[in-house]
């Protein structure tokens, strides 16, 4: 093997601008305006030559040895003949007629200089690639290949290691990763490579390849067609798949659709030149190693070159996060979709990408789930399912509170639809039966029922009444609540404040958390001491006065908070003592989730002065309403038409007629009690094994799995709490998180869910929180 010294250990050349131009004019006998272009190891400048003609000079490490420079430029002279399409630079003779020239540095090493061809084009983020960009990517990776096939060159055969063959050199380096968690994937994916890639790694098809197919190298047209590649420092005799691992690694590691693009990618490569088995075996953990050699690299030569630490350290963050989506889906899961790509069908971008893609063009501000969106295309009970018919476990929905296209519910609406679909200015009985039905379920105090479209509106119009009602402008609200989304309820909902935002008539208490707040579950009358809040918060509302508390009985907002009812009676005795009204907004918590009562607010014995119902209140259907005291409603001056032309429509009534008739024939008030409890069990038995798991809690189907990054210290482990959501939907189980610091689980499926789904969601679960494990 030739001897040869790693460039990455030896600092970069440093030619001041003035010494560099004096260079190219002694070398090639130009006189041109320099200026720098980036460059890793390599020190690079556009020249502006006479005549508006712009070429490349580089000033290589002098680590490079003669012969590996002199590879290089062969390399590029091989590629001109076989195929002069390709977008290379092409090397310029020096005024000695060669290709490059040794200029001795001021530091006594020697330095070789060349002089290219400037290729136009920019670079490009990953983010701004289309998926028929990365296909044509694919393609011309593999046309490089193809082009450099017949090329030969001692020095091609060197170490160095970025070279991802090499991967298993990494092993010492990994004492530089600090991050222990992190440290353990890399080992994870090293051992894999030295189990499954390394004995195979001989048996390929080797050749001298580019080796470094990276953003950083590739320039693109405002087409986002390659235009240049840029960089053959990397060249070496390799297996030729390494090629695309290494485009697949650094090409799309920065995008949250990650393996689908790969897909893509891969699918432009086969097109030129079709991979053979034991390549696409090995090519996810090839990507895999390239990944990690760069989250190992990048920490050990942030070590070794602090100063050129933010150019070195751009890709680890991306490179991490690609690292643990394939991580997340099972390298065995990638490995098997590579295989389908590399099968070479016409390309044609999934259903899923292509709709994502037409989505983020038309709905920039809409928000979707997880790095990897699932596509959905039907639900049926707790199960939903994607677009080739692969089924996802609902632990998270509450609006399909009776089961995802429950058919009593779907028949209600289709026929009530076929019949009369009107707005409720007319006499129509299913809005009447509706209220009359809600009425029947709370106390007799809540005799008013006003039907409207969503939660937020529901709570909206609370406010009204409210402020008409009390004659004050103020409201109190919990620390990191959410209520709705239009004005009014903005301003009552800090979980969405922007930052230094507050509404000067909204007050916040603290929220009542036993395990982390300021009074522990541990404490006698903690739940009392939270309540007391309420008398500081209205105090600060100062003149306005105190017009309404609102809160979610179950503190969903807050992390699955679940206060014991003493919160919620203290809570009530307080507000009443100062005159305002208590809002109680089930839009989460009610329905039958909390399995005592249809609404969780009953549990803790208080007649709240309105009750807010939303999100499953029609199954998917929109339907929401508000309850209230008729008392106050007459506080709103008669003129004011309290209506909504889509509120009460006799399909929506129908919807939530329905909905009510199947949580009680079905029995799910007291289903959502059995299963929740089993559930929870469960939970506190993965807590005995998991010290990720700092707190387990909630009631009935709405549960709360806090995790921390060390139980001594409680710290919120936020990452982990978003990596296992990631890790779940990938291995078919939806999961959401809340709180505050965004670390806890939230388990909050239809309530036809059975004991068969909670041992899924637990098995899952348990697997998934051994691989979070340090
Ligand atoms: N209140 C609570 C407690 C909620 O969770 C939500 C919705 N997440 C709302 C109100 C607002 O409901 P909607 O999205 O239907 O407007």
């Amino acid at each position: 093997m030739t001897e040869r010294l790693d460039p990455l250990a030896s600092r970069p050349p440093a030619f001041e601008m003035e010494a560099a131009r004096h260079i190219l004019l002694h070398s090639f006998g130009l006189e041109a305006s320099l200026a720098r272009l980036a460059g890793e190891r390599d020190q690079n400048f556009r020249v502006d030559a006479t005549g508006g003609r712009r070429l490349l000079f580089k000033i290589s490490n002098p680590a490079d040895a003669r012969h590996v420079v002199e590879m290089q430029t062969a390399a590029l002279r091989h590629i001109e003949r076989v195929d002069p399409s390709l977008p290379v630079m092409r090397a310029l003779p020096s005024t000695a007629g060669e290709f490059w020239v040794e200029i001795p540095g001021p530091d006594g090493r020697t330095y070789p200089v060349r002089l290219f061809t400037f290729l136009p084009g920019r670079v490009t983020e990953a983010t701004a690639l289309t998926i028929p960009a990365i296909w044509s990517f694919g393609q011309i990776t593999a046309r490089l290949g193809r082009a450099l096939r017949g090329f030969f060159h001692p020095a091609a055969d060197y170490e160095i290691l970025w070279d991802v063959t090499h991967a298993l050199k990494l092993r010492p380096l990994l004492t530089h990763l600090s991050d222990a968690a992190r440290k353990a994937q890399v080992k994870r994916v090293l051992d894999r490579f030295e189990d499954r890639v390394a004995p195979v790694l001989p048996g390929l098809r080797a050749q001298v390849i580019h080796a470094d197919m990276s953003l950083d190298n590739v320039l693109f047209d405002d087409d986002l067609r390659v235009s240049g590649i840029v960089d053959f420092g990397d060249m070496t005799h390799a297996p030729l798949v390494c090629d695309l691992a290494v485009a697949i690694a650094d090409v799309l590691h920065g995008r949250g659709d990650a393996i689908e693009a790969a897909e893509a990618m891969i699918g432009g490569y086969v097109s030129v030149t079709p991979l053979e088995d034991e390549e696409a075996a090995v090519l996810a953990d090839l990507v895999a190693a390239r990944l990690a050699t760069e989250v190992t690299v990048i920490a050990w030569r942030r070590g070794l070159y602090p100063d050129n630490a933010a150019y070195s350290a751009s890709g680890a963050p991306a490179a991490r996060a690609f690292l643990d989506s394939i991580e997340a889906m099972g390298t065995d899961t990638v490995t098997r979709r590579f295989r389908e790509a590399c099968r070479g069908l016409p390309y044609r971008p999934s259903a899923t990408l292509g709709l994502l893609e037409r989505r983020r063009r038309a709905l920039p501000r809409s928000p979707l789930f997880y790095s990897r969106p699932v596509h959905l295309v039907r639900g049926e009970g707790v199960w939903l399912f994607d677009p080739d018919d692969r089924r996802y476990l609902d632990c998270y929905n509450n609006v399909p509170v009776v089961g995802h296209s429950h058919l009593r519910v779907v028949r209600a609406v289709a026929e009530q639809q076929r019949l009369l679909a009107t707005h409720s200015r007319y006499l129509h009985e299913a809005i009447v039966e509706l209220a009359e039905r809600l009425k029947a379920t709370l106390p007799a105090e809540l005799d008013a029922v006003l039907v409207v479209n969503s939660g937020s509106e529901a709570n909206d119009l609370a406010w009204r009444i409210a402020r008409a009602a009390t004659g004050r402008a103020g409201a109190v609200v919990t620390a990191h609540a959410y209520h709705g989304l239009t004005e009014a309820t903005h301003a009552l909902s800090p979980e969405d404040w922007a930052s230094g935002e507050r509404p000067a008539h909204v007050a916040t208490v603290p929220a009542p958390d036993g395990y982390r707040g300021a009074y522990r579950r541990e404490e006698d009358g903690w739940a009392e001491r939270y309540a007391a809040h309420i008398d500081d918060a209205a105090r600060a509302l100062g003149d306005r006065g105190l017009a309404a508390i609102y809160v979610d009985p179950a503190c969903t907002a807050e992390g699955v908070l679940s206060p014991p009812p003493a919160y919620l009676r203290e809570a009530a005795r307080r507000v009443r003592a100062l005159g305002g009204l208590l809002v109680a907004d089930e839009v989460q918590a009610g329905h039958g989730r909390s399995g005592t009562h249809l609404w969780s607010s009953h549990a803790s014995g208080i007649e709240p002065d309105m009750v807010v119902m939303g999100k499953p209140m029609g199954n998917g259907f929109p339907v929401a309403a508000l309850v209230v005291r008729s008392q106050l409603l007459g506080a709103v001056p008669e003129q004011t038409e309290l209506f909504s032309t889509f509120g009460g429509n006799p399909v929506a009534c129908a919807a939530a007629l329905a909905v009510l008739a199947v949580i009680e024939d079905e029995g799910l008030v007291t289903n959502a009690a059995e299963v929740g409890s089993y559930l929870r069990q469960g939970l506190l038995k993965l807590a005995d094994c998991h010290a990720l798991i700092g707190d387990v809690r909630g009631e009935g189907l709405l549960l709360g799995v806090e995790l921390v990054d060390e139980r001594a210290t409680r710290a919120p482990a936020a990452g982990r709490a978003r990596r296992v959501t990631e890790a779940m939907r990938e291995r078919g189980i939806l999961l959401g998180v809340t709180g505050p610091a965004g670390n806890v689980l939230k388990i909050r499926p239809p309530l036809v869910f059975q004991r068969e789904h909670a041992d899924l969601l637990l098995q899952t679960l348990d697997d998934v929180l051994a691989a979070a494990r340090p």
